[in-house]
This record gives structure tokens, sequence and C-alpha cells, in this order.
């Protein structure tokens, strides 16, 4: 019924009672793309309707492309390109985010094996969802996809969010350890938005630090958010921690935050997220070997 499945085969498939809904506000819509978007995610996994996308992360100064962050999109047949922030938090309910999670590190392993052999020397930044944080066997996991692919640790980032240290604190360092011990980066993402503890960014002393881009979207104008911004590259710093800025759209954007000496750039002004082929196009449009 899915394959080919036009909307009103789809919804009938519910009822066809139930047909009329697609007409009422946007709200029960939403309801209604939840409810079958939570009871397909085990059906979209085993049919390949998950794919990733990929988004540079440059170096400031030079905008050479020195990562890739992997962002999974669902590619739906009725609802059509799913972003993550509507089906991850559905996939951490149901505990299948962690073979989505385990699908997206092989996809994303394999692809940098073939861009390293052809030349293109970038790393990968993978988002860890809590759940497959937590997992206990996350490291064994990671060493098998590392070498099935013959990739050395260093070409891997995982992103994580502090998230993980509200739930097991010590277990969570405890793993971050483990990783880095395996030589692999980790990155704190999403770090300013909301709730930010220095405290936990001490604990954790990440490699890299990715500052929300709620902070840079009212840069320069906003003295606030400027002056955190500054700060907290300065911090980073001392710590010996390197820094991307995420979320830089505008020229005036790169510029202002290039005068704060950051590390990194991410965002739609080097560009969007793009499928795995408009990647390989702009590495070998910007990096060619
Ligand atoms: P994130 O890790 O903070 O990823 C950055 C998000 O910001 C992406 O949204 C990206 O498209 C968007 N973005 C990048 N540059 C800009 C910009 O200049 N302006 C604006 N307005 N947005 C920008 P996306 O791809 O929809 O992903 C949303 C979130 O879903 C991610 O936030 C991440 O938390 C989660 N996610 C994505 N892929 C995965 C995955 O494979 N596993 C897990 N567990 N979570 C994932
Ligand atoms: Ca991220
Ligand atoms: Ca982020
Ligand atoms: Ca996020």
């Amino acid at each position: 019924l899915m394959k080919n499945a036009g909307l009103g085969v789809y919804l009938a498939k519910k009822g066809g009672h139930h047909t009329y809904r697609i007409y009422s506000p946007s709200a029960n819509v939403e309801t209604y793309k939840l409810f079958y978007l939570r009871n397909e995610l085990q059906y979209a996994l085993h049919n390949d309707q998950f794919l990733v996308y990929y988004q540079p992360i440059v170096q400031a100064g030079t905008d050479e492309i020195v990562t890739v962050e992997a962002l999974i999109r669902w590619n739906h047949p009725v609802w059509g390109i799913v972003r993550p922030d509507e089906f991850i938090p559905l996939a951490e309910e149901s505990g299948l985010i962690i073979k989505i999670g385990e699908w997206v590190l092989k996809t994303v392993c394999r692809k940098l094996r073939e861009w390293h052999d052809a030349g293109y020397m970038v790393k990968g930044s993978v988002n860890l969802s809590l759940t497959q944080f937590l997992q206990a066997d996350l490291i064994g996991v990671i060493e098998r996809i590392l070498h099935e692919n013959g990739l050395d640790p260093e070409w891997l980032i995982l992103e994580i969010t502090e998230t993980a240290m509200w739930v097991q604190k010590d277990k969570a360092l405890e793993k971050i350890a483990q990783l880095r011990a395996l030589g692999i980066t980790i990155s704190l993402d999403d770090f300013g938005a909301g709730y930010a503890s220095f405290k936990n960014l001490l604990e954790i002393k990440p490699d890299t630090l990715k500052i929300d881009r709620s902070i840079v979207k009212n840069i320069p104008e906003d003295k606030d958010s400027t002056e955190i911004l500054t700060s907290l590259i300065q911090l980073a710093h001392r710590l010996s921690i390197l820094v991307v800025v995420e979320g830089v759209e505008t020229e005036e954007q790169k510029e202002f935050v290039l005068g704060l000496e950051v590390d990194r750039m991410q965002g739609y002004l080097f560009s969007r997220p793009v499928s795995e082929e408009n990647m390989q196009k702009l590495l070998e449009r910007t990096a060619k070997p």
C-alpha cells in the first residue's frame, strides 16, 4: 500500500471516515502525520527511506571544507523529505534510534572511505542522540564500523549535547573518556541554546565547541549576543577547545565572527545540507586533490 500510494490511498488506510482530516486545521494534520511517522520508522529503516545529507564545516579564513556534518533525512513516500526534528524524538521514544544511529554511522564511514580514496580528506561529524550515546556497546559498534571501512578514528567526530550530563553524569564522562582514548573527536553541540553550563564545558572538555546558531542570529546588532559570543570563544580557546560557530547566514555575520578569531564556521552562507552527490560536487570544486 505504501509504495506509490497517493495521499488519498494513504489516508484511506486508517478507515474512510478519517479521510476528511486532511482538510482539518493543521494541528490535526500534524498529529496525524506524527501518528504515521511513529508507526513507519521501522519500515523506513528496512526499506532504505533514510538519507544522509551533508553540510560543510569550513576553516575560518580559507573557507576550505574540513569537516562534513551528517544530517539525517527521511525520504517519505507521502510526506516528502521529513526533517530530523520531526522524527528523531519519535525514534528516541521507541528505542529505534539505536538502529537508525548505527545506520547513519555506517553510511557516513562508508562515504568517508570513498571520499578519502578519491583524495578528499574530510572528517565526518555525526550527531549522537542521548539514548545512542548511553547505549552499552556504543564503543564496540563504532570500532567495528571504523574497522570495516578501514577508517582511522581521527576522521570521526561525534556531536553530543549537554543533555548527556543531565541523566547519568559519571557514565557520560566515562564514555567520553573512552571515545577520546580511541582517538575519536568529541564535539559539544548546540552550546548556548537555552541552558549552557560552564561546569559541563569544563568537565567534558570537548575537543570542539559548537556555538548554537541562536547566539549568532542577532549579531552584531544585539550587544548581549555579541558579548556572549566573544567571551565564549575566548574561554574555549583558553581551554584549548576548537570553536565552530553554527548558523552563519550572512557575509556580515561571517566577517564579524572572523574578527573574533573563531576556528570554523558552518551555515547556509557556505552551504545548506545537501545530498551526498551534491556534497561530492562541492568537494570536487573546493578541495581538488
Ligand atoms: P544540529 O545538530 O544542531 O544540526 C544543525 C541544524 O541546523 C540542521 O538542521 C541544519 O540544517 C541547520 N542549519 C545549518 N546551518 C544553518 C543556518 O545557517 N541557518 C539555519 N536556520 N539553520 C541551519 P536539521 O538538518 O534539520 O537537523 C536538526 C537536528 O536534528 C540536528 O540539529 C540534530 O540535533 C538532529 N539530527 C540530525 N541528524 C541526526 C542524526 O543522524 N542523529 C541524531 N541523533 N540526530 C540528528
Ligand atoms: Ca549537530
Ligand atoms: Ca548544533
Ligand atoms: Ca540540535
